[in-house]
């Protein structure tokens, strides 16, 4: 099989063609035709020379990702469910706020971190996604949204949030967010790009070294070792004071705070004690809390806190100083939502005949699908 031309990073792909004794010039051209001009081949290449659109006729791939099911929210949030060459599968979610269209990827298919609360984690770790397939998620479904929704529709940030621990699979994800990021093609920049980790202390202590300065978000969801242990059983290994050391290492340029999740769980961690253990371990000052009210899924044992107590913990969060907010909930009809991303086809019955309802505001109309 060839290799998926979306490997490569734009350094990648100049070091290629100097070894094959092309002019390294060509590399502005074909990331420039692939990633600006959505032209995956070769032979349309006009600027490029013939000999290098010969070459990357014949020994790479551009072939995107399958969509094998789409399904769109009440609230324009639009879940694809995307098959690789294997036939192993991975969700992306699309979701649409404000000036915003966020796309959150996977990086595996499954996920080894075993969090109790999250249906990603009942799959177990299948495999990590190879740069490639990060990268042909954003790239398949831009084209999908620019060929079925209009051609103005562009995603503008991206999370790694979807199924998987993205610091588990290091090196394929720091080769994708420095193709993101690349500004001789897609030109993410930095703040449009959030890592999200559920505390793995090693890639946290390698991350100010080693991986583009993007933001970090942190699945911390308890200030309490037994509490977020049984969370997250990741913390019997890396407990907060482990964490928090490694959390320290992460230069925070000006005006820039980690974000930390906090999964608000009815009787686990919504206490006076919670709240107290949490103002007491973050700093106010550099840090933003963002809470997430548990979404439950089929087969959850965890149930979401009334509106009631999530207004009293945001309200005891802002009162102790805290920028802290409640993410609003996207998806939650299609599990599109946080903690409850799971690829298998078992949901394709559930979905398949049901049109759902859009609701037309200016965020949402932007990801319905107008062709139908
Ligand atoms: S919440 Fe994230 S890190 Fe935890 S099991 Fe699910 S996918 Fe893995």
């Amino acid at each position: 099989m060839k290799p998926s031309f979306f490997d490569l990073t734009y350094d990648d792909l100049k070091n290629l063609l100097i070894e094959k004794g092309f002019s390294p010039f060509g590399a502005t051209q074909i990331f420039d035709w692939v990633y600006k001009k959505w032209v995956h081949q070769p032979e349309e290449w006009s600027n490029v020379s013939k000999a290098a659109k010969e070459f990357f006729k014949e020994n790479y791939d551009f072939a995107l990702l399958k969509v094998v099911w789409n399904g769109l929210s009440k609230d324009g949030t639009r879940k694809f469910l995307v098959k690789m060459n294997d036939g192993q599968t991975v969700e992306s979610v699309a979701i649409a706020a404000r000036d915003r269209l966020t796309l959150c990827v996977s990086s595996q298919v499954g996920c080894a971190v075993g969090c109790t609360f999250c249906h990603t984690a009942t799959q177990g770790l299948k495999r990590h996604l190879k740069t490639s397939e990060v990268v042909l998620q954003y790239v398949t479904i831009q084209k999908w949204l620019m060929d079925e929704v209009s051609s103005d529709v562009k995603l503008t940030n991206i999370v790694y949030m979807g199924q998987g621990e993205p610091l588990h699979n290091f090196e394929n994800m720091k080769k994708a967010t420095l193709i993101f990021m690349s500004e001789k093609g897609l030109g993410l920049g930095q703040r449009r790009i959030t890592l999200s980790t559920s505390g793995l202390v090693p890639a946290i202590e390698k991350l100010a070294e080693d991986f583009p300065p993007v933001n970090i978000a942190l699945s911390l969801h308890s200030a309490r070792n037994d509490v977020r242990t049984e969370l997250m059983p990741i913390n019997k290994v890396y407990d907060l004071e482990r964490l928090f050391k490694a959390i320290k290492l992460i230069p925070l340029k000006a005006h820039r705070r980690i974000t930390y999740e906090y999964l608000l769980i009815d009787g686990m961690n919504d206490s006076m004690d919670d709240v107290v253990a949490l103002a007491n371990l973050l700093n106010s000052k550099e840090s933003k809390i963002n809470l997430i009210p548990f979404n439950e899924f089929p087969g959850s044992k965890y149930k979401r806190p009334s509106e009631q107590k999530i207004m009293w913990f945001l309200d005891q969060m802002i009162k102790r100083g805290f920028t802290c907010t409640i993410r609003t909930t996207k998806g939650s009809d299609i599990l599109a939502a946080c903690g409850q991303l799971k690829s298998e086809f078992e949901k394709l019955n559930l979905w398949d005949n049901e049109r759902p309802v859009v609701i037309p505001s200016i965020a949402s109309s932007v990801l319905q699908n107008q062709a139908r």
